[in-house]
């Protein structure tokens, strides 16, 4: 059984942005990122800090912007287009989801499409679905095609399950996994006999936020899983959606989490970032 890492693949993409930075510098340009958090969830908390902390080894600014919870709908979009117009600014993170009174969709929508370097706009998502390259994939579904890459793990003609269909999670991947010639099946929470679905899987990804629920009877032998819940256990421990004790005693391969996707999101953010200002100079 293989233990796939996130790190080595995080580094791996590091290595290629330090390269693209140095040719952005040479150019008088400075990748930069804004982050926009509105209230203090200790989640949104969590990824900014690791994003800050990625952005900063590569050498991308980081703008942290944050806002009181009880900002207006009207004055977050404000602050958005102010970004929107910043030169200085290649990139902005819209950290989600937002406080209730805040209708998320006229947010996300505010967001300028070549900085939309998380995919949230309608823009990036017909790009992804009309198989453009030239927009921006969510960063979790690419971190997802990141590893397989790193791998080597060639998904043409294999059978990938996602337990999950968000749009930030499942969604995107069904269209970057069919890319990539993948046989996809996706599923939710109506699904029948999900046991018997993921079980004809080469590839599962579990995607469904349900702590632990992929247990070995979820798996065929051999299958690979690929772990992207982030959960916490009974303990208050960090834990993924598979079970990962169980799915070791049948799986060929797994992603763990801690140390597996989660930890190349924020290298996707700054190679999406580093990207959107290649873009000014192309
Ligand atoms: P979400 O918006 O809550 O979507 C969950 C999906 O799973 C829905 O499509 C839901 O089906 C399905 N589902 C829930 N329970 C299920 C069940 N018992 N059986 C089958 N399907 C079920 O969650 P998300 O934002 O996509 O996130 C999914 C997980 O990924 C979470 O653990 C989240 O923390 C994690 N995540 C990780 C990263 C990262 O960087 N690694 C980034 C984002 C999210 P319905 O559509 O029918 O409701």
């Amino acid at each position: 059984m293989v233990v796939l890492k996130g790190k080595p693949v995080a580094d791996s993409i590091c290595d290629k942005i330090r390269d693209n930075i140095e040719e952005l510098t040479n150019k008088g340009i400075e990748p930069g990122l804004a982050i926009v958090r509105v209230g203090k969830k200790p989640d949104d908390i969590y990824y900014e800090s690791s994003a800050i902390k990625r952005m900063e080894s590569v050498g991308i600014r980081v703008a942290s912007v944050v806002l009181n919870e009880n900002i207006s709908e009207s004055a977050l979009i404000t602050k958005i287009q102010e970004l929107n117009y910043d030169d200085g600014i290649h990139g902005i993170l819209l950290l989600m989801p937002l406080p209730k009174h805040i209708n998320s969709e006229n947010v996300k929508h505010a967001i300028a499409p070549e900085k939309d370097i998380d995919g949230l706009t309608d823009e990036n998502m017909c790009r992804l679905y009309a198989g453009d390259k030239d927009g921006f994939a969510p960063c979790t579904p690419s971190a997802v095609m990141e590893l397989l890459e790193y791998y080597n793990i060639d998904v043409t003609g294999k059978n990938v399950v996602i337990v999950g269909r968000s749009l930030v999670v499942g969604k995107p991947l069904l269209m970057l996994m069919l890319a990539k010639n993948a046989t996809v099946t996706v599923c939710h929470s109506k699904t029948e006999d999900l046991k018997k679905v993921c079980r004809q899987a080469d590839i599962l990804v579990a995607a469904a936020g349900r702590a632990k629920m992929i247990n070995a009877e979820y798996i065929s032998e051999n299958a690979l899983v690929i772990d992207v819940g982030i959960n916490q256990d009974e303990n208050g421990n960090m834990c993924g959606d598979a079970d990962y004790e169980s799915v070791c005693t049948k799986a060929s391969a797994v992603t763990p989490v801690p140390g597996g996707i989660g930890s190349i999101t924020t290298s996707v953010l700054a190679k999406h970032t580093v990207e959107a200002a290649l873009k000014l100079i192309d």
